[in-house]
């Protein structure tokens, strides 16, 4: 796999995890105690885990080559590893560092006690307006803290979100993220929280990130993303018109339904 053959381990890089004086040590498995499973994702495992000397508790999330490879997502791994490992924000997941052995790659994660926030929603049906204010506004913070690093996510949407142990947001999974001072062309994502200039494949920049933060805005609100059709096409031609309508059932009130609204404004000024 081309991480294992360019690149170095991980340097220990945090003193949350380790003493400073480990600093050019690299990880290997015999660092850590593993712990129960916390999930499952499309290439690996993820294990509840402790850095052995530092007593601290992190997410190990284990990779398995021939499956990356097989997807050929190598690169996009690899991109996930740059671009995460050098952000830091309370409400976006710490990546801390990465090894691996000859059939794997591991991923050292800060752990986010509370899981997916996805399950909630799915629980909850929708978030009251004061939890979901907490949660878009956590995470407008951290999307003003990309932006101003030039990094754009791409890929802002429910299941890309952990919990962390106070119950605050936690973005993760930078796997379509990008590192740009440019304008991009590449379509990526899922259809439902991308705007109409993704989806028609023109130039869009940092203003994508901001496009999901209203859709998501309205699916904490109503349970479901506000352009959600039966077919694939029709979430296309949705999006394109701004289809935009606001249910009457959950209420929600004028000022955030105008929130929502102002996304499409509050993108010109971006
Ligand atoms: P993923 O491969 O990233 O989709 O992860 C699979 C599952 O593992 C997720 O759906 C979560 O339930 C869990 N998980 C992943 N990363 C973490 C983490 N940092 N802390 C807690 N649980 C996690």
């Amino acid at each position: 796999m081309a991480i294992a053959a360019e690149s170095q381990a991980g340097e220990k890089p945090s003193s949350e995890v380790s003493a400073a004086s480990d600093k050019q040590r690299r990880w290997n498995l015999s660092d850590f105690d593993i712990g129960k499973p916390l999930g499952r994702g499309k290439f690996g495992h993820v294990y509840l885990a402790r850095e052995k000397k530092s007593n601290h508790i992190v997410a190990l999330k284990v990779l398995f080559k021939t499956q990356l490879k097989q997807s050929q997502v190598e690169h996009q791994l690899r991109r996930e590893v740059e671009i995460q490992s050098h952000l830091r924000h309370p409400n976006i997941l710490r990546l801390y560092g990465y090894f691996y052995d000859q059939t794997r790659v591991y991923l050292i994660l800060e752990y986010a006690a509370k899981g997916e926030l996805y399950k909630e929603l799915q629980k909850c049906k929708f978030f009251s307006e004061k939890r979901a204010a907490t949660y878009i506004s956590s995470l407008a913070r951290a999307l003003i803290y990309c932006h101003a690093k030039h990094v754009i996510h791409r890929d802002i949407k429910p299941e890309n979100l952990l919990i962390g142990a106070q119950g605050e947001l936690k973005i993760a999974d930078f796997g379509w993220s990008v590192h740009t001072f440019n304008r991009r062309r590449t379509m990526c994502g899922t259809l439902d929280y991308l705007p109409p200039e993704m989806v028609e494949s023109v130039e869009h920049d940092a203003s994508v990130d901001i496009w999901s933060l209203g859709v998501l805005c309205y699916e904490f609100l109503y349970g479901v993303p506000p352009f959600e059709a039966k077919e694939h096409s029709d979430t296309y031609r949705r999006i394109i018109k701004v289809d935009l309508k606001f249910p009457s059932k959950p209420i929600v009130s004028s000022s955030a339904k105008d929130l929502i609204s102002q996304v499409k404004l509050l993108l010109v000024a971006v």
